[in-house]
């Protein structure tokens, strides 16, 4: 994996430690957070940033095709630092959101070219329902 102070470089982008911070965060979530939930886990280790300088960063990023934003139907965007177009399944009691890998829907890319001769560019695929563990809790 490159180093993430690199990639921001080569993005031309001034690397800040906050930059880092956030862009590493999102490099090694799976979780699709928002922008109160990067603040909230960077706290910790970076008590001088701000709600607002998350905000700022992600516009940044994703303006920069670092990250791409994700409206799963909440308030406030969703994060996630891959940014080739991919399905994503949401759970509709914990708000948990998960990328959805199935050979079936790699497939239907190539099938919708080979049988159909149509080009998919990009592509808005969730799929909202309840995640395993909140089904055994209910
Ligand atoms: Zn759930
Ligand atoms: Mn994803």
């Amino acid at each position: 994996m490159k180093e993430t102070a690199q990639i921001l470089r080569e993005k031309g982008l001034k690397v800040t430690p906050q930059r880092i911070a956030v862009y590493t965060m999102l490099r090694n979530s799976m979780e699709h957070p928002n922008a109160e939930m990067i603040y909230k886990a960077l706290e910790p280790t970076n008590p001088t940033m701000s709600l607002a300088t998350v905000y700022k960063t992600l516009d940044y990023f994703k303006h920069l095709g670092l990250v791409q934003e994700l409206n799963v139907g909440e308030p406030s965007s969703r994060y996630d630092a891959i940014v080739a177009c991919h399905p994503h399944t949401v759970c509709s009691v914990c708000g948990k959101v998960q990328d959805l890998e199935m050979d079936e829907l790699t497939e239907l890319h190539k099938k919708l070219k080979q049988e159909l001769d149509f080009e998919v560019e990009q592509e808005q695929l969730i799929l909202y329902g309840t995640c395993a563990r909140c089904r055994k809790k209910a």
